[in-house]
């Protein structure tokens, strides 16, 4: 009997549409999976069998009634815990907002489940999405599949492990500095961050509000193109909705799938090519770089001398604006309440709450983030972040003036070790060395894994400009086409 767990999205919607098995079979196959795995994998925070069911049962349903079902319906997804789903816990991996039932759902979500998909739950993540490997999640860290003592990447690391532990077989994240693509790179599965405003942040809990975006997370890249396909597109709740439709991932998924690169050319970024970056992983990527020049790719050198700048830069833009938005959480509207004991004054009831519900690298970017905003440090800090920030984009803008594509691998490093960076922050900042610029930019950009290293799965990124995410669905799923897709050890 074919295991259910172990296909992909594409392949379980054909089955589900042709009447061979049906959502509820593939539910109930995914939360049995969930059931074997999920406590030594921890991806989930909140399984919801229940609701899983239902909606599994109400797409059965309307296949039965002859409905056109779409080509996700019935296919099993888990929501990274970023995102409001009404009336199922949404904590964003705090203390802070432990118990809070939201009372809508997120754009994401509202179009999952038109999509017909059947979520199982919401995912582990870092505390409000600040991190690089879920290790800062208030719930304890998630594990990577392929090898339990490593970290499944950050701050999506239950999103991403979900699918490598074939727990499900999509999942949505959220990319702030790499939080989609880097725990893709390091479990061997593909993450893309789609143009910034091509996703609704509407029902996003906001970390960094020019910078967060919304995007899909599957075992290939076909799958990906899908969920994005089913996500994307003009929000009018979300001001910074792009008013476009969402450019033809599917069709550029199953164009690249050809294997054909004839006349798409490709900018190696020079300034990601060497320092900071582990032997193994470059070595996977320059064979990958090869393969793709196989396929009739032109590759070229770019050199985008700004780069450099990106980490700091980010860790002032992202910092300042999470002291802003992180202020709403003040014991009084939502979560937690710490102190109330009617003595007390709001104040100081409010300073209790937010010690006890949030964790050291929350505290510490909100001690940055109204440090760099404060008057006097504006212009040295803030404002010169900013001027960095535009230069970051110009770098981009006369790259893509050159080349179609920017490549270079995902992450400097493999999946290391639970608690080997924790204790410096800058070492665990260093794992989104390659994908903060394309955040800074606002344009796309797809990991999606090339090789191995010491046994451990190396992630390709590819990077393109704004509102032309079909091109880097097309590059990927080539390169997938001749190094093919990736599965971690028998959990
Ligand atoms: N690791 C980066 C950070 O800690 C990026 C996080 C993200 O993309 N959400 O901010």
């Amino acid at each position: 009997m074919t295991d259910l767990t172990r296909l992909t999205a594409a392949e379980i919607a054909g089955l589900v549409a042709a009447g061979e098995t049906s959502a509820v079979e593939v539910t109930q196959a995914h939360l049995d999976r969930i059931a074997a795995v999920d406590e030594r994998v921890h991806a989930f925070l909140h399984v919801d069998s229940e609701g899983a069911l239902a909606a599994a049962r109400g797409v059965d349903e309307r296949r039965a009634a002859g409905e056109d079902l779409g080509p996700l319906a019935g296919v099993p997804v888990a929501v990274k815990d970023v995102l409001t789903t009404k009336g199922v816990p949404t904590t964003v991996g705090s203390k802070i907002l432990e118990g809070w039932r939201p009372p809508y759902d997120s754009t994401i979500v509202e179009r999952l489940r038109a999509a017909g998909t059947v979520m199982l739950g919401k995912t582990n993540m870092d505390e409000f999405a600040m991190g690089s490997s879920t290790e800062y999640s208030a719930y304890g860290p998630t594990r990577n599949p392929w090898d339990l003592d490593r970290i499944p990447g950050g701050s999506g690391g239950g999103s991403a492990a979900a699918l490598a532990a074939y727990e499900a077989p999509l999942s949505i994240g959220s990319d702030t500095g790499g939080s989609i693509r880097q725990p893709g790179a390091v479990t061997g599965t593909v993450g893309a961050k789609p143009t910034y405003g091509g996703t609704s942040r509407y029902g996003l809990v906001a970390f960094s509000s020019s910078l967060d975006t919304p995007g899909p997370c599957a075992r290939n890249v076909l799958d990906a193109a899908l969920l994005h396909q089913a996500i994307g597109g003009h929000d009018p709740r979300d001001s910074t909705s792009i008013p476009a439709p969402v450019p033809d991932v599917v069709g550029a998924a199953k164009l690249g799938a050809s294997g054909d690169l004839t006349g798409v050319k490709l900018g190696v970024v020079t300034e990601f090519t060497g320092e900071g970056a582990e032997p193994g992983v470059m070595a996977a990527f320059r064979e990958s770089v090869e393969a793709l020049a196989k396929l009739g790719a032109e590759i070229v050198e770019v050199s985008c001398p700004h780069f450099q700048y990106a980490l700091p830069a980010y860790y002032l833009i992202a910092p300042s604006e999470c002291s802003s938005n992180l202020a709403r959480f003040d014991g009084v509207r939502f979560g937690l309440r710490v102190g109330d004991d009617g003595n007390r004054s709001l104040e100081e009831v409010m300073s209790l709450t937010r010690e006890a519900g949030f964790g050291p690298e929350v505290k510490r970017r909100i001690m940055v983030g109204t440090y760099a905003l404060s008057s006097g440090y504006y212009d040295a800090y803030y404002g010169q972040a900013q001027k960095v920030r535009t230069l970051i984009t110009r770098d981009f803008t006369a790259a893509f003036e050159r080349v179609d594509a920017l490549i270079s691998p995902t992450t400097p490093f493999v999946a290391f070790p639970i608690g080997s960076r924790t204790a410096d922050p800058y070492q665990m900042y260093l794992a989104d060395l390659f994908t903060i610029p394309t955040n800074l930019y606002g344009g796309p950009a797809i990991s999606v894994p090339c090789g191995l290293s010491e046994g451990l799965p190396v992630g390709f990124q590819i990077m393109a400009p704004t509102m032309a995410d079909d091109r880097m669905y097309r590059v990927a799923a080539a390169l997938e086409s001749t190094v093919g897709t990736f599965t971690p050890p028998a959990l």
